[in-house]
């Protein structure tokens, strides 16, 4: 068999069955994913002068053994074996803890190294590893991989070198040589040699900052593939609407819409009449008006002949975005039909029915819109609404419920602008950037617990000056049940204290969805004025007349979840307020309540949370449905992405279908990850 670096792992020495295992939960599968399975740092392993070494400095010592090496025991199990160095005029004593068998590589009156970490006040070595003294061929940098129990750092190396050995003729450069040599980049041999086995730390580095770009380049080329495959006219619906029609629906609103609501309306009706696909990102904070937009658009659809969907994360929200959209398409005649988990069976047949038909113009619900027995007519758009709550695959799924209907979604999570660029993907991006005129902006302040008197009387004020209020109970991380019990003690609490002159009610994830939603409707109807609430409440709830929220232990909560419970409240004319309840410990806790007094803007908390956390978190967090780079950091790195975008833009300028013998490759690449349409010529 020819070798090919597909090969399974088998094919190397020693990997049995066992190993598969092991090496599968690292994610090495074929002799590729071992190749390009690279180390996060490097140990330097060169030999250093005893006056340069700073104490608990981790270093390689060279010295001649002065004497045997000497082993103690200690308790059961435990022994240390140590032995004198003579290094220049100076003597040292290295140890190493419960590797008696190291003793046979220490002789009197040899040199050897040994890497270790240095105590200066003892004068000693604690050893970690014995290295032959260095000749020509012995790393001086140890290239550290991520392992896991099952697999030392040790085999995977040997199975490193030996994939490498054997393999690296087949390494193919998928980078063109062009762009390589504009970048000084390597080529794709020496970035693997040089990433597992430099020979200097330049060369690591070098060997780095090509492995990013390729990892960038190649993302860009992912990304922008798809974006050509649904710019192909054929790939998508002409969505013809009445233009007069729509007109005279936006004078029917009380409110003029706002200049960034008009802009983004003109983008999202110009890609519906197009012939191509839209696959576009609507952002805008928390009460900037995306309803009103999402609403328009539904319109369009059913103008043109088309039924339309919105989805929706959660029940609550699929209701009253259903309640809004019935009303408002009422005297226009176009029939709007909700379709959820909770529905009654008959109900549920008869909604499902409707859709098959074409009866149903308009359908809102939660995932129920993408179960198997869902069957459109013609469903022309798919509006997904908070889409980071959805994975990539229900929104295909939603995609291929017609005939590549256009699809918008919505989020009021900004992201900020040096993450756009990976985090839209292959979306294209409207933004509402401005806020309806006349909106106060909210009043936040922090206090300490032991302030809680104060604010509750203030909430006493307001719920008699006949506003409602949201009491944000804290978040007990991962532990469902104590959250339910935190929240049931506070609405105790808050019971006790209003409960004679108000109606108090409770809110938490773990009810029924009909029970949350008699809830909703009780507190939205002003049937109860103070709701005591879990995060269930974070997104999209919208009752004006609720102005005032609370919010338990408020440092438990991330920027981004804070704020977007502060967007429950806030969306009526009265002045609104937020109260957090938090006693940080530590800096950042501080920085983030402070940020969260100055500052109403969702874009300026999105980078402020970036500079807190940093990108690994902001990217590892699952939610955010961004992309994970294995070794490119998407923000400090940025300069890197842009470059790599710019250059696969032009890639595909000179050769769209990637015909030229050096970006067969690529190709390749692409039909492997299955992005490429397939071509009929
Ligand atoms: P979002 O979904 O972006 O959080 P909504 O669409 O729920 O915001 O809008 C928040 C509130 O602002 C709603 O009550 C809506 O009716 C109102 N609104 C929307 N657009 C305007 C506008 N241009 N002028 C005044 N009020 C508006
Ligand atoms: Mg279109």
């Amino acid at each position: 068999m020819q070798p090919n670096l597909q090969d399974p792992v088998t094919v190397l020495s020693g990997v049995g069955p066992k190993r598969v295992t092991a090496l599968k939960e690292l994610g090495i599968e074929t002799i590729a994913d071992l190749l390009y399975y690279f180390p996060f740092r490097y140990e330097d392993l060169k030999v250093k002068e005893l006056a340069d070494v700073a104490d608990q400095e981790k270093v390689t010592l060279k010295g001649v053994v002065v004497a045997d090496p000497v082993i103690s025991r200690f308790g059961p199990h435990r022994n240390r074996l140590n032995v004198r160095l003579l290094i220049n005029h100076a003597v040292i004593r290295v140890t190493f803890f419960n590797q008696p068998y190291l003793k046979d590589k220490f002789t009197t009156g040899t040199e050897i190294a040994v890497y270790g970490k240095w105590d200066a006040k003892r004068k000693s070595l604690t050893g970690m590893k014995v290295l032959a003294v260095q000749n020509e061929d012995h790393p001086s940098y140890e290239p550290i991989y991520s392992v896991s129990k099952k697999i030392r750092q040790g085999t995977l190396v040997k199975l490193i070198q030996e994939a490498y050995k054997r393999y690296q003729g087949l390494l193919v450069d998928l980078v063109p040589s062009n762009v390589r040599s504009h970048y000084r980049l390597m080529n794709e041999q020496e970035m693997v040699q040089g990433m597992h086995f430099p020979k200097s730390l330049e060369e690591a580095q070098a060997a780095r900052r090509t492995a990013i770009f390729r990892e960038f380049f190649l993302f860009q080329l992912r990304l922008q593939t798809l974006k050509n495959s649904n710019d192909r006219p054929e790939n998508g619906v002409a969505l013809e609407y009445d233009n007069d029609a729509l007109k005279k629906f936006i004078k029917t609103f009380p409110f003029e819409l706002t200049n960034a609501q008009k802009r983004v309306v003109n983008e999202i009706c110009r890609d519906m009449r197009r012939p191509q696909h839209m696959n576009r990102l609507l952002q805008g904070d928390v009460g900037s008006g995306k309803t009103i937009v999402a609403a328009i658009a539904l319109f369009a659809t059913v103008t043109a002949g088309y039924q339309a969907a919105l989805m929706a994360p959660t029940e609550i929200l699929a209701e009253q975005h259903y309640n809004k959209l019935a009303k408002l398409f009422a005297p226009l005649h176009v029939s709007v039909s909700l379709l959820t988990g909770s529905l009654r069976t008959q109900d549920k047949r008869q909604a499902l029915a409707d859709l098959r038909s074409g009866r149903t113009n308009i359908v809102i619900g939660t995932h129920a819109l993408i179960q198997e027995d869902v069957d459109f007519k013609r469903l022309g758009l798919a509006i997904i609404d908070e889409q980071h709550r959805f994975g990539v695959n229900q929104r295909r799924i939603l995609r291929e419920k017609g005939q590549k209907p256009d699809i918008l979604t919505m989020t009021a999570t900004p992201i900020p602008r040096t993450l756009a660029i990976t985090a839209y993907g292959e979306m294209d991006v409207s933004t509402i950037d401005e806020m309806p005129a006349g909106r106060l902006p909210i009043q936040t302040t922090w206090i300490r617990s032991n302030q809680v008197q104060n604010a509750l009387q203030f909430v006493r004020q307001q719920l008699e000056a006949g506003q409602q209020v949201f009491v944000i109970t804290p978040l007990i991380a991962e532990s469902e049940t104590l959250d339910l019990k935190t929240a049931e003690q506070i609405y105790d609490q808050m019971n006790a204290v209003f409960g004679n002159d108000f109606k108090v009610a409770l809110l938490h994830g773990q009810m029924k969805d009909d029970e949350k939603n008699a809830i909703m409707a009780d507190f939205a109807a002003d049937r109860v004025q103070l709701l005591v609430a879990t995060t269930v409440v974070e997104v999209g709830v919208d009752v004006p007349n609720a102005n005032v929220m609370l919010i338990f232990d408020a440092d438990r909560f991330g920027l981004a979840q804070l704020h977007q419970l502060r967007g429950r409240v806030g969306r009526g004319k009265e002045q609104a307020y937020c109260i957090l309840i938090a006693d940080p410990k530590n800096q950042t806790a501080i920085e983030r309540m402070t940020i969260m007094t100055e500052t109403t803007s969702g874009f300026t908390l999105a980078q402020k949370d970036l500079e807190l956390r940093g990108a690994g978190d902001v990217f590892g967090d699952r939610q955010s449905g961004l992309p994970a780079f294995k070794i490119g950091d998407p923000v400090a790195d940025i300069n890197s992405l842009q470059v790599a975008q710019l250059e696969v833009q032009k890639l595909f300028e000179a050769d769209p279908d990637l015909r030229e013998q050096e970006h067969w490759p690529l190709a390749h690449y692409l039909d492997v990850q299955k992005l490429r349409q397939p071509s009929f010529d």
